[in-house]
């Protein structure tokens, strides 16, 4: 089979190639062989193509004597290309070789499809079998006889006509492209082709290599998947063209079946792993994630499924799945990339090689193109781009990601900057707000205490006015009166005794009279500050009760004691010299003195009443003396 072929057939149909035109009518009937002439001066390689007789053996079973017999009925191939697609029938091929020389020349039969199941040759020379080979993929590569990755038959031509027939069988497709090398000339285009294939698995190798570090490096499961593909990819190639069982499994031959198929399978599933996270779908589309979701399932069941369903089927599901898997990636990179994903236009470059080149392979093999190095070799020039371009890919997704990232990061540092400065301001402006209010809060509060301090005085100086006598700055009448009736009440609970004095200067409108008022104003003066000093115990009072009338509260005085202390009074205000306007005014005062222990009967008012009685006694004994009111006394 050649799956190269089968993916590039589907291709070009999708890509309107119109090949299938080209495989109409392939075969019709024939009875000669066609014939190559070969001599010294004929070329080194001459290419069989269609140029062959051909019967077909559904039975498998038909022996060479058969098929050789003269009743078998040989078509002739009318396509460019001896392909035959899968098919479980056996193929018989048969062309002459002569040998225009005279003597025997060397030359090899080479098919180079490495992959057929049973590959049998036989040479017949004057109706002698000469030489025969019996080779395939199923059995283990030692028994080759050249040791190539293809099927490699050296033949000695006898000089004249040599019959060649060839049986091919396989489970996969039948191909049957022949050529016949002079073996110098296939040993250097040999020498060109290892060349070729040493570069291009030396490019996948590299890549593979390279991106694993790079892998390392970065931890981005993106490389993975595309080490998986490459790999995948890599291996895929040199089990198709045979290197893989001449060089790496040689003796595997189960597993050289169906390693064509695994790793077409795993291709797959890395490719689709590969698009659906590179192109990050899952956060770009539902829909499209989940189609390569389901890619991934299906390409890894397929996987699994290479390993025991037959060769024949896996191969055929995986080449078809080519398509969708190849269609899908590149549509979904496309869609990325016209949505503004901008790292998306390398995996698009990438993808876009890959279908060209395999259009050009195609396009070359059904001739719509000249046929050269390069289109025949354009599969492996578009996989090595398509490597080179996804690698480039991934290189250019980190940078863009790291564009992304400095960007954002420029921005934040340019916010938390910005949110700096104006926190710094805020502070500042808060700081400036709480020293003006605290400022003004200390004006504030002194302004407050200064108006406190200022009532605090205007009380004081209310109370004093309010208490106080302005002529004799002793308390008045109203500060004596409220005295009273506190003192009244403690000596009251404390039952001790309490003493009032009334003191009456007498005659005073004589003083007036004399020295005018303002002299009698020096009087009452001189009076209170004679007395003021003696009335020093706590709770005393000495006040002015009205006009020229004195009165004393005493705490704790006997009437005996408050009688001393009048007396006392009475004589040194006799005694007086008040100097008035170079003048001395002299005055004598009446003293009324009430004692006694408050109770219910004794109020302030009766104690007044008392004293003002015993001073109406005075007045009434003749003035300057001191009375009290003995009767008030004991009655109480
Ligand atoms: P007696 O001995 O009977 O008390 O005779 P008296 O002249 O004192 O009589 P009375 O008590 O009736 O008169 C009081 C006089 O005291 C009347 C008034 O002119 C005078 N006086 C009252 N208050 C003041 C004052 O504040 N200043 C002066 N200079 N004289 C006053
Ligand atoms: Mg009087
Ligand atoms: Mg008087």
């Amino acid at each position: 089979m050649n799956l190269k072929a089968v993916v590039l057939y589907i291709l070009a149909s999708l890509l309107c190639l119109a090949s299938a035109a080209l495989n109409a009518s392939p075969i019709a009937p024939d009875s000669s062989f066609p014939v190559f002439e070969v001599s010294a001066q004929t070329p080194g390689r001459i290419d069989v193509e269609s140029h062959m007789g051909l019967l077909v053996d559904s039975t498998r079973a038909l022996a060479p004597d058969q098929v050789m017999a003269p009743a078998k009925v040989w078509q002739t191939i009318t396509r460019r290309s001896p392909n035959f697609g899968f098919t479980n029938d056996a193929y018989w091929f048969r062309f002459q070789i002569d040998n225009l020389g005279q003597q025997d020349a060397a030359r090899f039969i080479e098919l180079p499809i490495p992959f057929i199941d049973d590959v049998q040759l036989y040479h017949y020379t004057a109706g002698q079998l000469k030489t025969s080979y019996r080779l395939g993929d199923e059995m283990p590569f030692a028994q080759r006889v050249v040791r190539h990755q293809n099927f490699v038959m050296p033949l000695n031509l006898a000089p004249g006509a040599n019959l060649i027939y060839i049986r091919l069988a396989s489970s996969g497709t039948i191909e049957a492209p022949f050529r016949i090398w002079d073996p110098t000339r296939f040993y250097e285009a040999n020498d060109d082709d290892k060349l070729l294939q040493g570069l291009v698995i030396g490019i996948l190798l590299i890549m593979i290599f390279y991106n694993l570090f790079v892998y390392f490096s970065t931890r981005d499961v993106n490389y993975l998947y595309y080490i998986g593909f490459v790999a995948s990819y890599l291996f895929f190639h040199v089990s198709l063209n045979g290197y893989a069982f001449a060089y790496v499994w040689p003796a595997a031959v189960r597993w050289n079946s169906i390693a064509i198929s695994t790793f077409v399978a795993s291709s797959e599933l890395f490719a689709s792993l590969f698009a659906g996270s590179f192109l990050r779908l899952s956060a770009f589309s539902r829909p499209a994630h989940y189609l390569t979701r389901a890619l991934v399932i299906a390409s890894a069941l397929l996987v699994a499924l290479t390993f025991v369903l037959p060769y024949s089927w896996t191969v055929r599901v995986g080449a078809a799945f080519t398509i969708p898997i190849c269609l899908t990636a590149l549509a979904l990179g496309y869609w990325r990339w016209w949505r503004g994903a901008k790292f998306a236009r390398y995996y698009c470059i990438a993808w876009t090689t890959v279908l060209i080149s395999l259009s050009v392979l195609n396009a070359g093999k059904f001739g719509l193109v000249p046929s050269n190095i390069w289109t025949e070799n354009a599969s492996q020039i578009g996989i090595v781009l398509l490597v080179l371009f996804l690698s480039f890919t991934l290189t250019d997704r980190i940078n863009h990601d790291r564009t992304l990232r400095i960007n954002a990061q420029a921005v934040a540092l340019g916010h938390e900057r910005w949110a700096r400065s104006a926190q710094e301001a805020l502070l500042k402006t808060k700081e400036e707000a709480n020293r003006e209010l605290e400022q003004r809060v200390t004006a504030r509060t002194n302004d407050l205490n200064l108006t406190l301090d200022q009532l605090q005085l205007a009380n004081d100086q209310l109370q004093r006015l309010s208490s106080v006598d302005g002529l004799t700055q002793i308390s008045n009448r109203a500060f004596f009166d409220s005295a009273l009736a506190a003192e009244h009440r403690r000596a009251d609970r404390a039952k001790s005794s309490l003493s009032v004095v009334m003191i009456d200067l007498d005659h005073f409108k004589l003083v007036n009279d004399t020295y005018g008022h303002l002299g009698g104003d020096a009087c009452l003066r001189a009076l209170a500050g004679l007395m003021r000093p003696r009335i020093q115990r706590v709770g005393d009072v000495l006040a002015r009760y009205g006009g020229e009338e004195f009165v004393m509260l005493l705490i704790d005085s006997s009437m005996k004691d408050s009688m001393a202390l009048a007396e006392g009074f009475r004589a040194d205000i006799e005694k007086l010299a008040i100097p008035f306007e170079g003048r001395t005014i002299r005055v004598t005062a009446s003293f009324g003195v009430a004692s006694g222990i408050p109770n219910q009967y004794l109020s302030p008012q009766a104690l007044l009443a008392q004293a003002d009685k015993a001073l109406y006694q005075a007045k009434h004994d003749g003035r300057n003396c001191v009375r009290s009111w003995p009767t008030a006394n004991r009655e109480s």
